[in-house]
């Protein structure tokens, strides 16, 4: 048997026929940026997201790191300002901030891999002008402290939720919760496209008037420039694939908790500390991610039983080496960097078979 990381292939032959379908009538269309599968997928994401509240909206952008850094930007988060952030996260979260020249604080993660909630008021200082929460691994962080700090101290939230589509903290969709909720629908997302392409969930129409002009070269009105912009947009074919996967969303998702399900269960080995959820939140499992002190000795045992795994991720922003400049050394986040050197992301992908995954878990099991 021979397990890879991730099969994206499976989840596309799950719905082979609805993809080609939808694929071919955009390319009979005749339209092929900004107009009506774009439209309605902005207007099923947002209700998917936000329960169908009319004071929120979706806008579609190319990619997840430009939901970030846009965000930002249009939030006028710039040069000498500083925004918070967990030391634990993919590198794009980071950049997000620095595009801007912003100032990245580093906060130390929580037993369950989120910004640690009670670590962030020591670091706010007089220059903090936002919060960047990461959802990481699909699993939603708690924002009750959070969202009392941004009241507390006027900060704008941003949340990550390039991983999290579909996990809720206090039964609130993530992505709800702040000013600008980023997503990525990067192809190995729980809601993936078949390219680039990302999403922001904000808070009122002037906001989400601001990403529409801003993704557009910053024009409303063909060829009448407001500001200088970028090229951004979520093209037709990928917003009319991610209608056909959104629409499967919650049933992709189940069975990736379900696969989680029996990794908790089943996975018994005292070598290996196994995930856990935080109180009152829920996780769609982007990863299922495993702790083991004898990490590099468990891959090549996992690989000489062709069981491929991931690294999420082995070096954190702070120590790589476009954030030299921070002048951060090693030692400075102990416990992101000891995840760093310990963390392990195991197979868990839609069309996962039982066979599959038992032989992980055997696999896994004996492993001394
Ligand atoms: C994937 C990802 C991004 C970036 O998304 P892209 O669409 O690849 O630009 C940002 N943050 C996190 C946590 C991610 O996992």
């Amino acid at each position: 048997m021979n397990v890879m990381p991730n099969r994206m292939d499976r989840g596309f032959y799950k719905y082979q026929q609805e993809f080609e379908n939808k694929a071919l009538n955009v390319l009979r269309s005749g339209w092929y940026i900004l107009g009506q599968e774009l439209k309605s997928f902005e207007s099923e994401f947002n209700s998917y997201i936000t329960d169908k509240k009319d004071d929120e909206y979706c806008v579609g952008l190319a990619s997840g790191l430009d939901a970030l850094w846009i965000a930002f930007k249009l939030l006028d988060i710039k040069k000498g300002d500083e925004v918070i952030v967990q030391g634990n996260t993919y590198i794009a979260s980071v950049m997000g901030i620095t595009i801007n020249d912003a100032t990245p604080i580093f906060i130390e993660p929580d037993e369950y891999f989120a910004i640690d909630p009670d670590k962030i008021e020591e670091k706010i200082s007089d220059k903090t002008r936002a919060i960047l929460v990461t959802h990481l691994y699909g699993m939603a962080s708690r924002m009750d402290k959070i969202i009392e700090l941004c009241k507390k101290y006027n900060l704008k939230l941003v949340e990550d939720c390039a991983q999290s589509h579909g996990a809720r903290s206090e039964n609130k969709m993530t992505g709800s919760f702040g000013d600008v909720g980023c997503f990525s629908f990067y192809p190995s997302k729980n809601l993936g496209a078949f390219g680039d392409a990302g999403a922001v969930i904000v808070k009122n129409e002037e906001l989400a008037e601001k990403f529409k002009m801003f993704r557009n070269y910053g024009s409303e009105k063909r060829y009448y420039n407001k500001v200088v912009g970028a090229n951004s947009r979520l093209d037709e074919i990928q917003a009319g694939l991610l209608r056909v996967r959104l629409k499967h969303l919650d049933e992709l998702n189940a069975e990736k908790i379900m696969l989680a399900e029996n990794y908790s269960r089943e996975i018994k080995n005292p070598e290996i500390v196994l995930p856990k959820t935080a109180p009152q939140t829920s996780s769609v499992w982007h990863q299922y991610v495993i702790r083991c002190e004898k990490r590099d000795k468990l891959i090549n045992y996992l690989n000489d039983k062709n069981i491929g795994t991931i690294i999420h991720y082995p070096i954190p922003p702070h120590l790589s080496e476009a954030y030299k400049y921070l002048g951060l050394s090693k030692g400075s986040l102990p416990i992101t960097e000891h995840l760093a050197n310990t963390v392990l992301s195991i197979p868990i992908y839609n069309g996962m078979t039982e066979l599959e995954q038992e032989y992980v878990i055997d696999a896994i099991n004996s492993f001394r």
